[in-house]
């Protein structure tokens, strides 16, 4: 037997994220984050787990999110709780719960993983990162225009320009009730198309099954009726109030009429944004309106909507698309004589740390030859090396040699050493 069998190993699905993809992933949260926070959106924190209830009560029952996907349990007091599979629900009851939603608007970002149990291949992930926002309080085509706006806004700041919108409107409830029983008979009169899946749907939850990504089953998905022809009166004026703003601002859109949420608690406003270079697994943003969740689950009568980013998504594009940054090393590799040596690189690096705390410097730890600490500084990436041996000390002169340049070697003495490498990047 090898140790290998005995290594435990992480869950299939959730996936480590190492330091050689973390910058990527720096960029992409910081950057949708400075976005969020220019345009007035205030963030908030949320429990990463919740009562199952409050899952079902939002997303749906005969959702497959919540049908077949959550990691829901018993805690040893006997309540079902599950890991939150999405942050809105979270959200809106916070929301409620602290009073913050009581006449007047909020703009709420959040942020971190979600879990959901579904086949794990490129772009799906059992544990992945979200960064959303919620908007509540207003109910006009302007804050949707906008939301839509600023999600291009983020993808344009990543230089990923050319990922498309689409759009939809699932109007009002009443609209897709009828709707729903005209799609049921057109489903239902080709059965023997249907796959698996879709049948079951059908029963379950119709709209989804315009969702379904089989190649199979397009053409009687093309041939079904379109919600978008049957809207509500306010339903329609409140969509075409969005495209006119899309297109005084200059944003391009599609119109996708079987573009349809898994999530029950849409209505009115849906919109994804999708790039061709992901495969199936396109979608890096989606979001909608949900008018009526709020009271759904037990607030006031409060007009919302949302979005979520994926973020492993959107670090796959970027990293497919600009390569990975390299990891820079420390500014300087600090290489000590002695034990007395060692205190003066302490005592030096603290003060460095004091005056410029930008500063990278790595104080060698661990003993070793000279030669050997000088391979572990050209090793970690360092741009300078700074020797403290027992001659130096003895001077008050340290030597620092350029180990990426060709930058004459320097000797200085303390303070001036200080400055040196307070001077931060050379
Ligand atoms: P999909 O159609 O790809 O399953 P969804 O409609 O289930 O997406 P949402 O619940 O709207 O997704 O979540 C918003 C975004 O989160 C998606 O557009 C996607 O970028 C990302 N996302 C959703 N599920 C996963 C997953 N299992 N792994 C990685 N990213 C995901
Ligand atoms: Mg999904």
């Amino acid at each position: 037997m090898t140790s290998d069998s005995n290594r435990i190993q992480s869950i299939r699905g959730f996936a480590d994220i190492l330091p050689s993809a973390t910058p990527v992933w720096r960029q992409v949260e910081t950057t949708l984050q400075a976005t969020l926070a220019a345009y007035g959106y205030d963030e908030i924190r949320l429990p990463a787990l919740e009562h199952t209830e409050l899952f079902a009560r939002s997303i749906g029952e005969v959702t497959d999110i919540v049908e077949k996907e959550m990691y829901s349990f018993e805690d040893r007091n006997g309540d079902s709780l599950s890991l939150r599979p999405e942050g809105t629900a979270g959200c809106v009851r916070a929301g409620i719960q602290h009073g913050l939603l009581h006449s007047k608007e909020q703009r709420l970002w959040y942020a971190g993983p979600m879990f959901r149990h579904e086949r794990p291949q490129k772009g799906r992930y059992r544990q992945f990162h979200q960064i959303g926002a919620e908007v509540f309080g207003l109910q006009g085509p302007d804050i949707d225009a906008e939301m839509i706006l600023m999600t291009g806004r983020m993808l344009r700041a990543l230089g990923l320009g050319d990922v498309r919108l689409e759009i939809n409107s699932l109007g009002s409830a009443e609209a897709r009730r009828a709707y729903r029983e005209e799609l049921v008979s057109h489903f239902r009169a080709h059965w023997e198309a249907l796959d698996a899946d879709a049948q079951r749907r059908l029963e379950t939850n119709p709209m989804r099954v315009l969702d379904s990504k089989n190649p199979q089953l397009q053409a009687v998905i093309e041939s079904a009726p379109s919600l978008m022809d049957r809207l509500d009166e306010a339903s329609r004026a409140h969509f075409e109030g969005l495209t006119r703003i899309l297109d005084a601002a200059g944003q391009p859109y599609t119109v996708n009429p079987r573009l349809v949420r898994g999530l029950d608690y849409y209505g009115r406003t849906v919109f994804e944004w999708v790039s061709d270079a992901l495969g199936a697994q396109g979608t890096v943003c989606a979001g909608g309106r949900y008018d009526r969740l709020v009271e759904q689950i037990g607030g006031n009568d409060t007009p919302a909507i949302g979005f979520a980013t994926g973020i492993e998504r959107l670090v796959s594009l970027v990293t497919e698309r600009f390569g990975v940054p390299e990891v820079a090393g420390p500014d300087a590799y600090l290489v000590v004589g002695d034990e007395a040596a060692m205190g003066v690189a302490h005592r030096l690096s603290e003060r460095v740390r004091d005056q410029s705390p930008g500063a990278r410097i790595r104080v060698h730890s661990g003993g070793g030859s000279f030669k050997s600490q000088f391979k572990r500084a050209d090793r970690c990436g360092a741009r300078y090396a700074v020797v403290l041996g027992e001659s130096e000390r003895a001077s008050g002169q340290y030597t620092v040699k350029d180990l990426r340049g060709d930058e004459p070697q320097r000797s200085l003495d303390e303070n001036e050493l200080i400055e040196f490498l307070s001077a931060g990047q050379h």
